[in-house]
């Protein structure tokens, strides 16, 4: 188990791409950490330094206090499960997953030792003697676990390690991943781009958009208080619902149409010396109500709840409601909005107000 340190590190490929910039973060012993954001936006980047499989370009990782900015991958203790799984094809289950200590030339008792303890945490005691090929995506990625698991590493990487099953076993494989954590207590980072994941499992996300860190906190930290428009956006499904919002003459436009607004949102704007803001809504935030009204176009019924689409203040926006709450389409809702869940934005930097 061990802490990390990543201090104002920078990536710049050789083409003169940077993709990341100034990253910094303390992350303590047993911590699973998530990296969010979209594709592109230097998340394996950043993992990839910390395994060492690529070059920091600037800035300090120091691994138990140890720096480590220059050590060769192989030094460093750190395991990684990839996306495609990386198994040899032509090796049995307990053959890939002794390999990396038949490698380190491990007394071979002590082998058999490790792969059968990781076969048993992860259950693939009886798929020893298959091949990769015969085993399902789930079974393989577990395979790729386990091979992490027998090295006792002291952080495991993940890189997007169940994008390639389907949904079912992503959620059950995702589960598992959360229990091996809490089972092992071994520091984790790990790479996704599905914010589901990253709710799911971490104990700090690392929500990230061109290279840059928008926001570390909690999962609850990230969804009830994103820090800037960003994370808002990205965090949290269906979307957060966002409305232009101006104050003109003491009076206050939404999407252009004069309306009231909530007393604590004209509280924030009254006390701010800015005039443009964006009003942020989450769907399961607008309850049937008196105040506003929703224009329904579209239900997607989903069993408990009901994701009623329609125009609020003139613009396309997702209400979720319990399914005995159900409208109709071209019904025409009266609705209001939990107040103390509404944001409201700076629309010039984007940051967070309320
Ligand atoms: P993510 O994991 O968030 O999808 P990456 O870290 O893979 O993002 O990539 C971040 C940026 O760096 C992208 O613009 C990508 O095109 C660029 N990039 C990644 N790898 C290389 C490379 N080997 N050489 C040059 N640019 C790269």
């Amino acid at each position: 188990m061990a802490s990390l340190s990543l201090q104002h590190i920078d990536k710049i490929y050789d083409n003169n791409v940077q993709a990341v910039y100034d990253f910094n973060m303390e992350i303590n012993d047993g911590e699973f950490i998530v990296l969010v954001g979209p594709s592109g936006c230097g998340k394996s980047t950043t993992l990839r330094m910390v395994a060492g499989l690529e070059d920091i370009s600037n800035g300090k990782l120091f691994i138990d206090g140890k720096d480590c900015t220059q050590l060769p991958a192989k030094d460093r203790d750190i395991a990684m499960v990839f996306q495609n799984y990386a198994l040899y094809g032509h090796m049995t289950i307990y053959e890939n997953m002794a390999f990396s200590l038949m490698l380190a030339k491990e007394d071979k008792y002590v082998i058999h030792e490790k792969v059968m303890a990781a076969a048993e945490i992860l259950g693939l005691t009886q798929q020893l003697n298959k091949k990769p090929n015969q085993l399902s995506g789930g079974q393989r990625q577990r395979v790729a676990m386990g091979r992490a698991i027998v090295r006792n590493p002291k952080v495991f990487l993940f890189d997007e390690p169940l994008s390639n099953l389907d949904a079912k076993l992503r959620g059950s494989t995702r589960r598992e991943i959360k229990l091996l954590h809490k089972r092992l207590g071994t520091t984790m980072i790990y790479v996704t781009h599905d914010q589901t994941e990253a709710l799911t499992l971490a104990d700090r996300i690392v929500c990230m958009s061109m290279g840059h860190v928008q926001q570390i906190g909690t999962p609850l930290e990230l969804y009830d208080h994103p820090k800037n428009l960003f994370v808002a956006s990205f965090i949290g499904l269906p979307p957060m619902n966002l409305y232009n919002l101006k104050k003109e003459d003491g009076k206050f436009y939404v999407e252009g149409i004069e309306t009231k607004i909530p007393a604590r949102v004209a509280d924030a704007v009254n006390k701010s010396d800015k005039n443009e803001f964006v009003l942020g809504i989450r769907p399961e935030d607008i309850h049937p109500g008196n105040d506003f009204v929703l224009d329904v176009n579209l239900n997607e019924n989903t069993g408990h709840f009901t994701l009623t689409h329609g125009k609020l203040f003139g613009k396309t926006s997702c209400a979720k409601f319990r399914d005995w709450q159900r409208f109709k389409v071209g019904d025409k809702v009266g609705v209001s909005f939990d107040e103390e869940r509404v944001h409201l934005f700076d629309a010039e930097t984007t940051e967070a107000i309320i």
